[in-house]
């Protein structure tokens, strides 16, 4: 299936000089929305995976149906301040800023495998501050998969040596 048709450019969102890419218009069709998820765990075993992790929030979207495909659960990784119980958390830069994520201390025990999930792959802080989190609390990452990678910021870079798969390359 041709993905990329499936793909919005939206100019100056969510600031001026940004082109974002909307995944909405793949998540609006049913048969686009299946095969996605088909297709981002093709080279995983059902059983493989104890713990699918995805970020807030459109890492929310395909991480539940990842996880379901797999038979594995689902762990939220969240902005500051949002996760109810005790947390780990892993601040890292931004362009002009700095962020932090956080994960329940609970959510992964010692020797998961875990698939890590994020709708998009750009500068890859995400995605580094994520690995982190989920290693600390004692997790394998057998892999790190991205409906959409944004190439030319060498996210895969920042990463390494993680495997990393990824759908749609721009
Ligand atoms: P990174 O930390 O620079 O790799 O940015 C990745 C995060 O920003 C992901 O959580 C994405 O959801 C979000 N993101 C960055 N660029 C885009 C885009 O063009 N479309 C949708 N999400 C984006």
């Amino acid at each position: 299936m041709d993905f990329k048709s499936y793909i919005r450019d939206v100019p100056d969102f969510p600031k001026q000089g940004i082109l974002f890419k909307d995944i909405t218009p793949l998540l609006q069709d049913y048969k686009a929305l299946t095969s996605a998820a088909d297709a981002l765990i093709e080279n995983l075993k059902k059983g493989s995976i104890d713990k699918v992790v995805g970020m807030e929030s459109r890492g929310f979207i395909f991480g539940p149906m990842l996880a379901d495909r797999l038979e594995a659960g689902f762990v939220p990784v969240r902005k500051p301040g949002k996760l109810p119980y005790k947390t780990l958390r892993e601040t890292y830069d931004l362009e002009y800023a700095k962020d932090t994520l956080e994960i329940h201390v609970d959510g992964i025990s010692k020797g998961d495998r875990v698939l890590i999930h994020d709708d998009v792959l750009a500068t890859g802080g995400t995605a580094l501050a994520t690995t982190k989190l989920v290693e600390k609390l004692g997790a394998i990452i057998v892999q790190c998969n991205f409906l959409v990678e944004l190439s030319f910021l060498n996210g895969r870079e920042k990463i390494k040596p993680l495997e990393v798969k990824s759908l749609i390359t721009y």
